[in-house]
């Protein structure tokens, strides 16, 4: 199953058509341009000088059949593949430094291998999903905002070989896919990663009647709480909040319990700060859960 990147959204909600089909258990293939439509191709094209209405595209949406409200959406990121090159800016007012920055400036990389290189310097690739989210219940939500449907989390942990639980607020769930980065640090400082379109194949599991809050990464040794929120403190506590009800039910902990635990063993991290809410996410590692099980 294939979604083609000209059947996209700009906003996440529940009057979005869904686009496709799909069983719980099946593989499906998102093909998503990067967050500014490609209009920025080459070191010519300025973000200052693009139209803003078609930034952030997200390919889809799916729709899960068997997802109903109070289930969680489980997609397992199987395989990213990234186009040739990719782009990154600096513009002034962007990101957490955009007031010292005095012009804008585009630049391209080439994807070649498993690394990039800027000014000489090389950095390992590293593809993820910028925004993958699913229809909020009742507002309308635009794909450049993050928010507990998921969207624009900007969250460098979204990638290959990771599970994504994310909620189910309308039947269906309505799952949209966009904003790959072949490369991004935590915080996304610029604003930007390097901005790349691709394909990203995912199987999308329904799970039944979800006990726990979302929306949760799961990666080979660890459990992540996502929250975005307006400030970094307001989703620095929510997520926080959030792995300690988790750890009361995992490991029978009291709040007290849960609260001393993570001092000692949860690491609380920065996603990204310059989307129109802040992600941070609670990390634990799985072997600090007596059990890890989300799907009971
Ligand atoms: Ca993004
Ligand atoms: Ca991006």
């Amino acid at each position: 199953m294939f979604i083609k990147k000209d059947l996209s959204v700009f906003s996440m909600n529940r009057e979005n058509e869904s686009v496709l089909k799909a069983e719980s258990g099946d593989t499906v293939v998102f093909e998503t341009l990067d967050c500014f439509s490609e209009m920025v191709k080459t070191e010519n094209d300025l973000i200052g000088s693009i139209d803003w209405t078609r930034i952030n595209p997200a390919t889809g949406p799916l729709y899960v059949e068997g997802a109903e409200v109070g289930d969680a959406l489980k997609v397992d990121i199987v395989k990213i593949s990234l186009a040739p090159q990719g782009v990154t800016i600096a513009a002034p007012g962007v990101g957490a430094i955009g007031e010292y920055i005095e012009k804008e400036e585009t630049f391209v990389f080439p994807i070649e291998g498993d690394k990039i290189s800027y000014k000489g310097i090389d950095v390992k690739l590293n593809p993820m999903i910028g925004v993958i989210g699913t229809a909020p219940s009742e507002d309308s939500i635009p794909t450049g905002t993050p928010y507990s449907h998921g969207g624009n989390m900007d969250c460098k942990y979204i990638k290959e070989g990771v599970s994504l639980y994310l909620p189910v607020n309308v039947e269906g769930g309505l799952l949209s896919i966009g904003d790959l980065h072949a490369a991004m640090g935590d915080g996304e400082i610029n604003g930007a990663g390097v901005e790349i379109s691709g394909q990203v194949e995912v199987k999308v599991s329904v799970v039944k009647d979800f006990k726990y809050d979302l929306p949760i990464i799961e990666t080979e040794d660890k459990i992540m709480m996502l929250s975005s929120l307006p400030t970094m403190e307001e989703a620095s506590k929510d997520c926080v909040h959030k792995m300690a009800k988790l750890l009361m039910v995992k490991n029978d902990f009291s709040i007290n319990e849960a609260g001393m635990f993570l001092s000692i063993a949860g690491d609380l991290r920065v996603c990204q700060i310059v989307d129109p809410n802040m992600t941070m996410r609670m990390e634990v590692k799985k072997e600090h859960f007596r059990d890890c099980n989300l799907e009971k």
